[in-house]
C-alpha cells in the first residue's frame, strides 16, 4: 500500500497475447534476470550457474521437480519412485503424488523409516522432500536421505528474512520458491525453481510445456513489476514483513508462556546474514502442543473456543499438535490473541502475570 503507483500494472487490451516471448520460449529472460538479483540481495540462494524455471505457483513446480527426477534413471529400477518428506510435512506432496496416481511414484511416507532401509535397497530411487523452514514447525530441516539413488527436492517457500534467520545462501541441487510466501501474492499463482542440473530442468520446461504451455504471462508480469518494486526500496519490504512476523510471534508467545496446558515450538536462535547478527525465527506457522493427556484431540479443545487451526494428522503427526496460522491478516490476529488469552486465563494453576 505505500508503494502501491511503483508497484501498480497497467496492460493494453492487445499487449502480450501469444503464447511465447519473442526468444521463442516460454519464461521471461527479464524476470529471470531480476529473480537472480533478488537472491544476490538477501543471500537467501546460489543462482550463478544455475538455470531457473516458472510455474503456477510453486504448486505446479513442486510436480514438475517430481516428476523431473523420477524419470532420471527410472531405467535402473522397475519399482515406482518412493516420496517421502519427514514428519510432520506439508500434505501437498502426498495429496499430489496419490492424486496423480502415476506408476512412477509411491507416497511412502516419513523419510526418517527409510533412512537405514534406502541405503541397503540400492535399486530404488527416492525422492524426499524437505520443507525448509518446515510447514507446519518452522524448523529448517536437512535431508535425512542420501546416496546415488535418493533425490531431493528443496521446498524453500519460507526462506525469507521475514521468517527466518538466513544462515547461508541456499546451494541444494533443486530449490523451489513461490511469491506467495515472498510478498504474499499466492493469488497470482507464481513460483520458481533454482535448478543445477540441466537436464533436470529441461524435464522441468517440458513438464511446463505440457502441463500448461508455461506460465501466464500476465502473472510473470505481475510477478516482474513486483519484484522490481522490491529492489527498488532497498531492504524496505523485508524490514516491514519481519517486524510484522515478528511481533505476531512475540505476542502468540507472550501469550503461551503463561500456559501449562499450551506450548509452542521452540526454534534456536541463529547468525542472519540478511541482518548482520544473531536473531530469533519468526515462522508463518505457530505448531501447538497441547501438553495434557486428556487434551488429545487438540483441535477439538481449540474450536471449542473458536480457535480454528489445522490438525496435527494432516501433517502425518499426531492429534494432540495443531498448526495456527500467522500469514493471515492483523485482525485475525488480534482475535486469536484474544481468543487464546481468555483460554489460557481459564486454566487451573495458570500463571497470571
Ligand atoms: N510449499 C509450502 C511449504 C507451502 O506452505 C505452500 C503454501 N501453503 C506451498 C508450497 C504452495 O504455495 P504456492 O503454490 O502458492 O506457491
Amino acid at each position: 500500500m505505500q508503494h502501491s503507483t511503483s508497484s501498480a500494472l497497467v496492460v493494453s487490451g492487445w499487449h502480450r497475447m501469444s503464447y511465447s516471448f519473442n526468444d521463442n520460449t516460454l519464461i521471461s529472460q527479464h524476470l529471470q534476470s531480476l529473480i537472480r538479483k533478488l537472491h544476490a540481495f538477501v543471500g537467501n540462494a546460489v543462482t550463478q550457474d544455475r538455470y531457473i524455471v516458472f510455474g503456477a505457483g510453486s504448486t505446479q513446480v513442486l510436480s514438475a521437480a517430481a516428476y523431473a527426477l523420477s524419470l532420471a534413471n527410472s531405467s535402473s529400477s522397475h519399482s515406482p519412485t518412493r516420496v517421502v518428506a519427514s514428519v510432520p510435512y506439508y500434505v501437498l506432496y502426498k495429496q499430489q503424488v496419490e492424486y496423480f496416481n502415476s506408476e512412477k511414484f509411491k507416497y511412502e511416507g516419513d523419510a526418517h523409516t527409510w533412512r537405514n532401509r534406502s541405503e541397503s535397497d540400492a535399486s530404488t530411487n527416492v525422492i524426499e522432500f524437505v520443507t525448509s523452514p518446515n510447514n507446519p514447525d518452522g524448523l529448517l530441516n536437512k535431508a535425512v536421505l542420501h546416496g546415488p539413488n535418493a533425490k531431493t527436492i528443496y521446498d524453500r517457500a519460507y526462506y525469507w528474512p521475514h521468517f527466518t534467520p538466513i544462515p547461508a545462501p541456499a546451494d541444494e541441487d533443486l530449490m523451489v520458491f513461490t511469491l506467495s510466501k515472498l510478498t504474499g501474492h499466492a493469488g497470482s499463482r507464481f513460483g520458481w525453481a533454482v535448478v543445477k542440473d540441466e537436464t533436470v530442468f529441461n524435464k522441468m520446461v517440458l513438464h511446463m510445456q505440457v502441463n500448461s504451455i508455461g506460465v501466464s504471462k500476465d502473472t510473470q508480469l505481475r510477478a516482474f513489476k513486483l519484484l522490481k518494486a522490491i529492489l527498488e526500496e532497498g531492504t524496505q519490504i523485508f524490514d516491514f514483513a519481519y517486524q510484522t512476523m515478528k511481533s505476531k510471534w512475540e505476542r502468540l508467545a507472550t501469550t503461551l508462556s503463561l500456559s501449562n496446558r499450551f506450548s509452542l515450538q521452540k526454534i534456536n536462535p541463529q547468525y542472519c546474514f540478511f541482518y548482520n547478527k544473531v536473531r530469533e525465527s519468526s515462522p508463518a506457522y505457530a505448531w501447538v502442543k497441547c501438553e495434557k493427556e486428556e487434551d488429545k484431540g487438540c483441535y477439538a479443545v481449540l474450536k471449542a473456543a473458536t480457535i480454528i487451526g489445522r490438525k496435527g494428522n494432516v501433517f502425518g503427526s499426531e492429534d494432540n499438535y495443531v498448526r495456527l496460522s500467522l500469514v493471515r491478516s492483523q485482525d485475525d490476529l488480534d482475535i486469536l490473541i484474544q481468543r487464546l488469552q481468555k483460554l489460557v486465563s481459564e486454566e487451573d494453576g495458570a500463571i497470571s502475570m
